[in-house]
């Protein structure tokens, strides 16, 4: 196919598609997806080889949000069944990072619901990842709080932060119909403040939404001229109890083709499979590898995630590897790049530095939100979603328009942070 052919080409070489050629991929037939993961898959082992990122969700603050996203299951006033708790105490999210961490996690994503943090929220968090780095001295740390103030980002960096999660979720045209209580524009700020005060920037993309090829292309494109070094692709969790609960248009197949088409579109920045991942790419998740380079270990947000072991097992089995705390995440022009901009992947090895060790950042998730979170699960990253445990065990059904409703996939979290379970990692 000519347009693979380009795609590997452009891949190769850093070179950026057209808008035409991302599109092409979005339209692509069953008959060609094998095709069009393998030349996803060609550009993906030039610069990441068979490493897998593993990244671990600690949820600081669950539920409780005052803003409106249609997407999260922690959005102002929604009946989703998930644990809703005020911030962890230090030590209770060292515990969960640990856990995340002895799993085989890089980088620990510290999220919490809500607008933005105050500046004693920014002192909490401070204090969580001292506690965090006693344990755990060369984890990556993302942070993923909401909008930023002025001056937060520094305090983060100077806290020990390698990276700041905040997606930017879909396009600057539909930003309005899913939420009302920010703006596209809200979120951009807040990106290019972290990114200018030496965070790793790590904003992504929410799928599933209603939303056409164009506005994925729109946000796809928008997020590469925003630098950002980590691109977290949510899947929606459709969430009984939000405004979004009967969206369900993403297949396994469709799934592939977004990541293709966001691996053409930012050949060498970290591709992170975010929240949804169990739930839409289902059976097809190890083909997602060799796309991505990166994703989730263990559970959501607000959402379960298949057991820690299954990532782990799938990602052997897949013939790839884990990457370990002293391998080096981003190809090294990349990490210069913020080595540069004096953020992630420096000394301390970040997200794409050195090797070393110490970094990091976010993103996640589908569950959607604040930053990460898109899927579903609010702020953070990552992806949550999950109904509650009533809807688990209903058998699939369709809509009017043939749309397979798959609710009895999602399982809310209710394990490890904010409970006395243990994490799943
Ligand atoms: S995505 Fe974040 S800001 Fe939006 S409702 Fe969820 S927790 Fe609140």
């Amino acid at each position: 196919m000519d347009l693979l052919d380009t795609l590997i080409a452009k891949g190769l070489n850093r070179e950026l598609p057209t808008r035409e050629e991302a599109l092409a991929v979005l339209a692509t037939t069953d008959d060609q997806l094998l095709d069009v993961v393998a030349a996803a898959g060609r550009v993906r082992r030039q610069w990441f080889g068979r490493r897998v990122k593993l990244n671990y969700l600690v949820n600081l603050k669950s539920g409780l949000c005052p803003e409106d996203c249609s997407y999260c299951s922690q959005r102002l006033g929604a009946d989703t069944g998930i644990l809703k708790y005020t911030w962890l105490k230090p030590d209770q999210a060292a515990e969960a990072a640990t856990a995340g961490v002895q799993g085989g996690a890089k980088r620990v994503c510290l999220v919490a619901s809500g607008r933005g943090p105050t500046d004693r929220d920014i002192d909490r968090v401070t204090s969580t990842i001292a506690a965090i780095k006693e344990q755990e001295p060369a984890v990556e740390i993302c942070a993923c709080l909401g909008l930023l103030s002025d001056n937060q980002a520094e305090r983060l960096r100077a806290a020990g932060v390698d990276a700041y999660n905040h997606n930017l979720n879909t396009s600057e045209g539909t930003y309005g119909d899913i939420t009302t209580t920010h703006t596209y524009e809200d979120r951009v700020d807040t990106v290019q403040k972290a990114h200018g005060a030496g965070l790793s920037a790590c904003s992504g993309l929410i799928a599933g939404m209603g939303e056409r090829p164009e506005d994925l292309v729109d946000v796809v494109f928008a997020l590469r001229e925003l630098g950002s070094d980590s691109v977290p692709v949510n899947f929606l969790i459709p969430f009984e109890g939000t405004p979004l609960a009967k969206e369900w248009h993403l297949t396994p197949q469709h799934c592939l083709r977004i990541l293709a088409m966001v691996r053409f579109v930012h050949p060498d920045v970290e591709v992170r499979i975010a929240g949804g991942r169990e739930l839409h790419l289902r059976t097809l998740q190890p083909l997602g590898l060799h796309i991505a380079n990166s994703i989730f270990l263990g559970d959501y947000l607000t959402s379960e995630g298949q057991a820690g072991q299954a990532d782990l097992d799938m990602i052997k089995d897949s013939g790839f590897e884990v990457e370990g705390q002293g391998e080096q995440t981003l190809p090294r022009h990349r990490a210069d790049l913020a080595e540069q901009a004096g953020g992630c992947g420096a000394a301390a090895g970040g997200c794409g530095g050195h090797g070393e060790a110490s970094g990091g950042g976010c993103g996640e998730a589908s569950g959607g939100g604040c930053g990460s979170h898109a899927a579903g699960g609010g702020c953070g990253p990552c992806g949550e979603s999950a109904p509650s445990t009533a809807s688990a065990g209903k058998s699939a059904t369709e809509d009017e328009t043939g749309n397979e409703l798959r609710s009895d996939l999602v399982r809310v979290r209710l394990r490890g942070a904010g409970t006395e379970l243990a994490p799943n990692a």
